[in-house]
């Protein structure tokens, strides 16, 4: 059963004052959403979303995560950490992380492989960019980018919720439209089902907000949405789960 999500990316926005608002009012309200929430924070406020929302139904997450388990990797943070702070998600392959940097396709798989190792559920974003989607190539290079995450978690595909995201939408005000977007999650969702992944949910990205989530959600492919920008104004992340 594919799971109805929202779910915030704060990107690297935040400080524990404005959060601390942020965080109760999406806790007070999340029990009446018509979607479940989750909030993707900078690493310094996983504790603090986990002391704000552990009585709520919003689910936290990272942003990113190390493909490694343990090790000397100055800067990186490892699945295993993410769990003890009770994250339930993780972003990986952002296009933010692949464009400024430079995360391949295989590093990509090798961070929703150790997500899942630690009991994290990776969200892996893929989607292209304008001039890939100018150039004819927005099919070829989103199954690119999703045949690798496949590659890497192989039978727990179904594990791994998906977001297309693509790029020229982000943080641009240009949302794809609903019969855009549509078109790419459908030819997602039949890569998925050959991959025994039917139940796994499929999130856009993508400058959603309260005013065009409803026409995006209508789509029989778009399972929910990964919010970047609307997610740090809890009336409009609100009002984007309740669309
Ligand atoms: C994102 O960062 O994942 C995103 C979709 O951003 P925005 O909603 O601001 O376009």
């Amino acid at each position: 059963m594919r799971e109805k999500l929202v779910v915030g990316n704060w990107k690297m926005h935040g400080g524990l004052e404005s959060n601390a608002a942020l965080l109760d009012r999406l806790a007070a309200a999340a029990a009446l959403a018509k979607r479940p929430l989750g909030v993707c924070v900078p690493f310094p406020y996983l504790a603090q979303a986990q002391a704000k929302l552990s009585r709520s139904n919003v689910a936290w997450g990272a942003q990113d995560v190390s493909p490694h388990s343990s090790g000397a990797y100055t800067g990186d943070v490892a699945a295993s950490m993410l769990a003890e702070f009770g994250c339930r998600y993780v972003i990986v392959g952002h296009s933010e992380r692949r464009h400024g940097h430079g995360e391949a396709d295989a590093v990509v798989g090798a961070k929703a492989r150790a997500a899942l190792a630690a009991g994290v559920t990776p969200i892996a974003c893929v989607g292209e960019t304008l001039d890939e989607r100018d150039a004819g190539s927005t099919e070829a290079v989103v199954l690119r980018q999703l045949d690798a995450v496949l590659g890497a978690v192989a039978s727990d595909a179904k594990r791994v919720v998906y977001a297309y995201e693509p790029v020229w939408a982000i943080g641009t005000g240009r949302t794809a439209t609903p019969e855009q977007a549509q078109a790419v999650h459908a030819r997602i969702r039949q890569v998925l089902s050959r991959a025994g992944a039917d139940a796994a949910t499929v999130l856009y990205g993508g400058s959603v907000k309260a005013s065009n989530a409803a026409a995006l959600f209508a789509m029989p492919d778009i399972d929910g949405g990964l919010v970047g920008g609307a997610s740090l104004d809890a009336d409009e992340f609100l009002a984007i789960a309740n669309a």
